[in-house]
């Protein structure tokens, strides 16, 4: 009997995935990894995928990479955890301070949490907690962009605006300003993305104009808006954004969960509008993809309208139980050493255009609207009737077929609806980019024939390889 079989079996008959209607897996397979090395994902029965979204976003560097592997290794028989209140460690003190260093300045505090959204509850909360420590409780909404993704926890649901993930909760959401996203898709032909998204921040500055004496801060996943299926605008919006929060009194809050450490061409995207937000929050990326760890840097204005006697009741009394793990740390400062030693950011730039350079052919394609890219984040957009840039009806579920060719191929190219992205490990070679490419592309195909069927691959039904 196939190990991958046995071991699907057991998965399904205790687990509940994640993001995963379940009776889905009465026909796509759960495949279970044994091992990991590089870019490479291998099951148990030895079939490799190469894992073109870095398992989610936050693998930069490879799996079991050497040198990350070692520093864990290290840390594991020094300390593997301790409270982070009343107490302190060597890597969360030195992670601290490599994160103030390497960001822009000004952000000079981090406070960490153990996930994203947990990340994005902590900035919320901040900003709300500072206003009202200043004397200034009505300053308690926060404006966010249409389809934004800030992560799956209330508050965080509440300032994200992917139906898919947010509808049904509704009722349990914050009350929040939305306002239409800089996202250069929809610009009207001929225009290019810094017009576009320099004529978008006119909602932005209405709606900032109008509420501004209610509003604690302003939400945004910086140049490229992930789950919203990697939409992409111009840095000029987070220039204009921050000057309109100076000037209206609003905090800027930058969700770099999935765009910071390089992804999107820069070791964070607030370089790119050489700006500094009042909140900084990164995730995903920032322990290379091992261990869970969130870190929300901010200001000293910020950390000061906390620093009080005890009695003034102004301490900000957030805590996660894994909050600044001393292993997670580790394997960030790993991390780092990386991105130093290796020059990992100017070495992407090869990268980079490999992937532009691979997959360009495909913005000649009928079904495809769109090839996208801002850095190491490609994106081709499948749509059913090309000049009207029409969808495809969600229930086809395109993106599916590309995601089973690519399977069946040995590439996990798992899709955002009809969006088909890279979004790879920096130890990615040329080659295997066009690979992907070439994955993608036969993928794209067999999904934008007239008739696709999403029903049973032979090659990927759990029974396949054991039809008795
Ligand atoms: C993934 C993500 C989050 C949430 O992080 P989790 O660790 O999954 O909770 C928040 N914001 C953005 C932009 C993300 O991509």
């Amino acid at each position: 009997m196939s190990q991958n079989h046995d071991w699907m079996q057991r998965d399904l008959a205790v687990l509940w995935h994640p993001c995963t209607q379940m009776k889905d897996h009465e026909r796509l397979p759960v495949i279970p990894i044994r091992r990991g090395e590089g870019v490479w994902l291998e099951d148990f029965d030895g079939k490799r995928y190469l894992d073109a979204v870095s398992s989610w976003w936050v693998n930069v560097f490879g799996h079991a990479n050497p040198r990350i592997n070692q520093r864990i290794k290290d840390q594991v028989d020094q300390l593997e955890h301790v409270i982070l209140a009343g107490f302190s460690h060597q890597p969360v003190v030195e992670l601290s301070e490599r994160l103030v260093r390497l960001t822009p300045a000004g952000l000079d505090r981090v406070f960490y949490a153990d996930n994203g959204s947990s990340c994005i509850e902590v900035a919320l909360k901040m900003s709300y907690h500072y206003w009202l420590n200043v004397g200034r409780p009505e300053k308690k909404r926060f404006v966010t962009l249409s389809n934004s993704y800030h992560g799956e926890t209330v508050a965080a649901m509440s300032v994200g605006d992917v139906a898919l993930f947010t509808e049904t909760y509704k009722s349990l959401l914050l009350d929040t300003l939305k306002v239409p996203s800089p996202d250069c898709y929809f610009r009207p032909e001929g225009m290019c993305w810094e017009e576009h998204s320099r004529a978008m921040f006119a909602h932005m500055e209405r709606t900032l104009a109008e509420h501004h004496h209610e509003v604690a801060a302003v939400i945004v996943e910086p140049l490229i808006q992930g789950a919203g299926g990697m939409r992409m605008y111009h840095p000029v919006y987070l220039k204009l954004l921050r000057e309109a929060c100076d000037r209206y009194g609003v905090h800027l809050i930058h969700d770099e969960i999935a765009v910071g450490f390089g992804r999107t061409g820069t070791m964070f995207a607030c370089e790119q509008a050489g700006i500094r937000p009042d909140f900084l929050c990164l995730s995903k990326a920032l322990t290379g993809g091992y261990l869970p760890l969130a870190a929300c840097l901010t200001t000293d204005t910020i950390y000061q309208a906390f620093y009080a006697e005890y009695d003034t009741l102004r301490a900000f009394l957030h805590s996660h139980s894994y909050t600044g793990n001393p292993l997670a740390c580790a394997a960030a400062l790993a991390t780092l050493d990386i991105f130093e030693e290796d020059k990992v950011i100017e070495a992407n730039r090869a990268l980079a255009l490999r992937m532009a350079e691979a997959t360009a052919h495909l913005a000649d394609h009928p079904h495809v609207a769109e090839v996208r890219q801002t850095g190491m984040a490609l994106a081709i957009e499948m749509v059913q009737d090309k000049p009207s840039k029409s969808a495809y009806p969600w229930q086809e579920r395109r993106g599916l077929a590309v995601y089973q060719h690519g399977l069946s191929r040995g590439a996990l190219l798992r899709p955002l609806g009809s969006v088909v992205y890279f979004l790879p490990p920096y130890v990615i070679t040329p080659e295997q980019i066009d690979f992907l490419a070439e994955v993608a592309s036969e993928g794209i195909d067999l999904a934008t024939r007239k008739h696709v069927s999403v029903a049973v691959n032979r090659d990927l039904h759990p029974n396949h390889r054991d039809p008795g």
